[in-house]
């Protein structure tokens, strides 16, 4: 079979990263997710799912980031704007819970 790296690939790609960046592994139920820290299996499949059992205060913070976005901020603008809400307390301590979740 091909390998097919490029446009096709890029959106599984930023899954990926989201996946890393909002700590969704945690949450997975594969072992190998959790193991490897990152997703492992189809992360079209895995991350809606695993998105959705995540603290709403996780949620909360990924919307927050997606409101930033669509008013037109950099990531890092965005981030600036996030610190001044009780999501980013809330997202530290959820990447802080480390292993002890699963
Ligand atoms: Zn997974």
């Amino acid at each position: 079979m091909a390998k097919t790296i490029g446009k096709k690939d890029s959106r599984a790609e930023a899954l990926r990263e989201w996946n890393k960046i909002l700590g969704l592994w945690r949450v997975c139920d594969k072992a190998a997710c959790r193991k490897a820290r990152a997703c492992r299996g189809n992360v079209r499949a895995c991350a809606p799912v695993n998105f959705a059992r995540v603290p709403e205060d996780v949620q909360g913070w990924f919307g927050c980031l997606l409101l930033a976005k669509e008013d037109g901020l950099s990531f890092d603008e965005a981030m600036t704007e996030i610190e001044k809400t009780p999501a980013a307390e809330a997202f530290r301590a959820w990447h802080a819970g480390g292993s002890s979740f699963a």
